[in-house]
């Protein structure tokens, strides 16, 4: 508890990839359902890094991945101070046809919602319809670093919804950075008939293994006919991580037909892929995007994290807000996995 509200907040704000600053910014008091939270701990996201995505947005301030502890709560908010707790970067309307479907990324509130001014800071304003929509107190069993993964557990949840993994699939996860082993952790409780890890670095192989998957194979020029041989034919579902067209690709010649390639990361508007249609008409391969999660998925994430979904071991590097930058640094070199600011 505070008395006194602040009325400003130190905040990283992107200015370019190689130039995050630390700015002083103004703090509002919460009004009507609005919500004042001091954040204990903000993940480090790598889409955070990819340099086309955030410079159309920059000067952005950054951090979607917070927990926090409410200081102040407007009339109505329904939340105390002192409650821990996560807070969704967005949420939906809940009323409106996309929402009533299910189909919360598309709903129009959705994308104007954001915390003020975002999560990788001191404080941030929850804004109503987050506080309404997608605002969960945190159980004592699930510590601040761990409650970071709420929002990309959330995507994974959503990502292996909509594969419609079956008990009995053989499911690929091509890069195993975060995102990645967080797919072999929730999926590794499927019922799979195998579970496979694809990628570039050794100790991303080694962390696969560890979180649970039956085979780790290094990327390289024969991955693809390695990926088919270790699962008898080909994959039914393979989940791509890596923002790139030629990751997508090897997910392509990877899955079995009938199967299923879940596109988890977005590409750059100007790349192309060249989707021989002839070949997944009669593979009948489907193509499946999966974009961030709603508050049904930070729900389900947060369930499995209170039951001890060990996601902690994920966390490589922790630093203070002035290490934001850093950590930044080391995400976009592959250099972590899981990096935590605790402001
Ligand atoms: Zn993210
Ligand atoms: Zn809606």
């Amino acid at each position: 508890m505070v008395l006194t509200l602040p009325t400003t907040t130190r905040a990283a704000i992107f200015y370019g990839p190689d130039d995050i600053r630390l700015e002083r910014v103004p703090l509002a008091a919460p009004g009507p359902q609005e919500v004042l939270v001091r954040i204990r701990a903000c993940g480090l996201c790598s889409s955070e890094t990819l340099a086309w995505y955030m410079q159309r947005k920059a000067p952005v301030p950054l951090g979607h991945e917070p927990a926090g502890e409410v200081v102040a709560a407007g009339e109505g908010a329904g939340v105390a101070p002192g409650q821990r707790v996560f807070i969704h970067h967005h949420a939906p309307c809940l009323q409106c046809r996309a929402c009533r479907r299910g189909d919360y990324v598309h709903c129009q509130t959705w994308r104007g919602t954001r915390l003020v001014p975002g999560g990788l800071a001191e404080y941030a304003l929850v804004p109503a319809q987050i506080t309404a929509a997608d605002l969960l107190p945190l159980p004592a069993s699930v510590s601040d670093v761990a409650a970071v993964f709420v929002e990309p557990l959330a995507c994974v949840v959503k990502s292996l919804r909509r594969a419609r993994v079956r008990p009995g699939d053989r499911l690929a996860v091509i890069g195993l950075g975060v995102m990645g082993l967080l797919h072999i952790l929730l999926a590794r409780e499927l019922q799979l008939e195998r579970l496979i890890g694809v990628d570039l670095l050794p100790e991303r192989l080694a962390a696969a293994r560890a979180a649970g998957a039956d085979d780790v194979l290094m990327g390289g020029e024969d991955v693809a006919a390695r990926v088919r041989e270790a699962t008898g034919g080909g994959a039914d579902v393979v989940v791509v991580t890596p923002a790139s067209l030629g990751a997508i690709q090897l997910g392509y010649e990877s899955v079995a037909p009938g199967g299923r390639i879940v596109i988890f990361t977005p590409v750059p508007p100007e790349d192309l892929w060249a989707l021989p249609v002839h070949d997944m008409f009669f593979r009948e391969v489907e193509i499946v995007p999966t974009y961030s999660a709603g508050p049904n998925d930070t729900r389900e994430a947060l369930r499995r994290l209170a039951e001890g979904l060990p996601v902690e071991s994920l966390i490589s590097h922790r630093f203070d807000l002035n290490g934001a930058a850093e950590g930044y640094r080391l995400v976009a070199q592959g250099r972590a996995l899981k990096v935590v600011v605790q402001p």
